[in-house]
């Protein structure tokens, strides 16, 4: 079947199209999906842009309509809408399902958002005057994404623009475009106005590239790797374009002598682990301090034997596989790096099951030290590398040794470690005694260092993003 981009109201033709596999079974064929050229995106773009002053102006009444609407919807297509997840992007079923669950609930969040907004009155320093402050929409939004949450990232990004009174034009990642069509799909049935949301499905390098260096966009929200992130910025400064940019991780999580083992091994299970690693928010350096650092290791390495990997959509597996070929030889290649540079490597083999799919076992790299590739750079795979630390401040020495800063954990039972760990550890987000994936829906999300560029996402600290602040100063005229 063939999925087509959805422009001012219409399903348009692609100008090509891109099939759209399984990666847990290469037999088995999503659908094809649309190709917008630069010209579509253009007319995409100029379709958010005639929509954009109307929609800036409707009451909220009418926008919480929508964004309600749009959240029943997905609620009411969480297990098909997760099996569609789990097919084309191969996490596992169920996470696949609460993810879709999560996209859901943002648009019943941002629903609520836009009835929310509020500004502020104060007086004024001078006499007979008052201020206030108000928001008003920022107009055109560019969103581009990334295929690792392929609804949870775009419900995150399109509900606030929309919440907010801008319109969008959305460009999803290529390895997973069935779940942004659906969501389309989905906003069309919630009684979207025509022009005020627009999908351009297609390459990076042409759609994506288009929206950047597009006038008539006035902002772009971004998330995916740090390289294109770069070079979004690169071409939206020029224009003045407002940015939020998502990018990569190196996230740390440390465990200290005095943490429930248990805990611990779970925590780091989940989260450099769970959905095949490839969460921005994995936790890829273990920190692990002298005291239990062999029998955190024993345990660990015991735990990753009981992972199940397999097909996706299996009832009975933990792990699915890597996206595609492409992200499947890298995570390889890493692992080679790795042994080369002193490292020792448990798991990681790549695994022939009974449908053709990018199966590897999860892969933990002991002995490692601080200037190793596998501690530096974001391989975005099932891989995670064991630091030894002497104690605590070693520990949090190496935790913030890393260009990155979006989430880093601690597992202790001390309260003083952990509350100073949460002060002084150079990240966006601070999990204790949690894996370092994984976040609420309400609350900001963001970080620090290289990770992040621009206003944090989700929450009502949204707003910060797909808002303008004005100031009015008001004279009355009473003496
Ligand atoms: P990932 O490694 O997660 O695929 P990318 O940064 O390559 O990360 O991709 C994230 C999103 O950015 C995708 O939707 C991709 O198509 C898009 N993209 C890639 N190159 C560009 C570019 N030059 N300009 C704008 N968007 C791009």
């Amino acid at each position: 079947m063939r999925y087509e981009n959805y422009i001012d109201g219409q399903w348009c033709e692609g100008a090509d199209y891109l099939t759209n596999l399984n990666p847990s079974d290469l037999e088995d064929v999503i659908g094809d999906y649309a190709q917008a050229d630069v010209a579509q995106t253009q007319a995409a773009i100029v379709a958010a842009r005639a929509a954009f002053p109307a929609w800036g102006d409707v009451t909220p009444q009418q926008r919480f309509d929508v964004l309600d609407g749009a959240g029943s919807l997905i609620l009411a297509r969480r297990e098909e809408l997760g099996r569609l997840l789990a097919r084309e992007e191969g996490k596992a079923l169920p996470e696949a399902i609460a993810e879709v669950g999560r996209a859901g609930q943002i648009f019943k969040f941002f629903a609520g958002e836009a009835l929310r907004l509020s500004g502020e009155i104060l007086g004024s320093v001078r006499p007979g005057l008052n201020v206030e402050v108000t928001r008003e929409p920022l107009g055109v939004v560019g969103l581009i994404t990334p295929w690792n949450f392929p609804i949870a990232i775009p419900a995150w990004k399109i509900a606030p623009a929309l919440a907010y009174g801008n319109t969008v034009v959305f460009k999803p990642a290529e390895l997973a475009p069935g779940c942004a069509w659906a969501l389309i799909d989905i906003l069309v049935e919630a009684g979207v106005p025509k022009g005020v949301v627009n999908l351009v499905m297609g390459r990076g390098a042409v759609v994506g590239q288009a929206l950047s260096e597009s006038p008539l966009i006035d902002a772009i929200s971004f998330t995916g790797s740090v390289q294109t992130g770069q070079r979004i910025a690169a071409a939206c400064l020029p224009l003045r374009k407002k940015l939020q940019l998502e990018m990569g991780g190196k996230n740390p999580m440390v465990v200290l002598d005095d943490a429930d083992l248990d805990v611990a091994v779970e925590a780091c299970i989940n989260g450099a682990f769970y959905s095949t690693g490839q969460r921005c928010t994995a936790s890829s350096r273990l920190i692990v301090t002298a005291g239990i650092h062999d029998r955190f290791l024993a345990a660990m390495l015991e735990r990753m034997e009981r992972l199940r990997i397999g097909n996706a959509l299996a009832a009975d597996v933990d792990i699915g596989p890597v996206v595609d070929a492409a992200q499947l030889r890298k995570n390889q290649e890493y692992l080679e790096v790795a042994r080369a540079e002193g490292g020792q490597v448990h798991g990681g083999e790549v695994l022939e099951l009974d449908t053709r799919g990018f199966f590897m076992r999860p892969a933990l790299v002991i002995g490692t030290e601080p200037h190793m590739r596998v501690n530096r750079e974001e391989v975005f795979g099932p891989i995670a590398s064991v630091l030894k630390a002497k104690d605590y401040a070693e520990a949090l020495a190496l935790a913030n040794d890393t260009e990155f800063g979006l989430s880093a954990g601690i597992c202790t039972r001390s309260l003083s470690y952990a509350s100073h760990f949460k002060r002084h550890v150079q990240a966006g987000m601070v999990m204790i005694n949690a894996a370092t994936a994984g976040v609420d829906y309400h609350v900001p999300f963001g970080g620090r260092k290289h990770s992040s560029y621009g206003p944090r996402e989700q929450g009502s600290h949204a707003r910060e993003f797909y808002t303008l602040v004005k100031t009015t100063y008001l004279n009355a005229g009473l003496p």
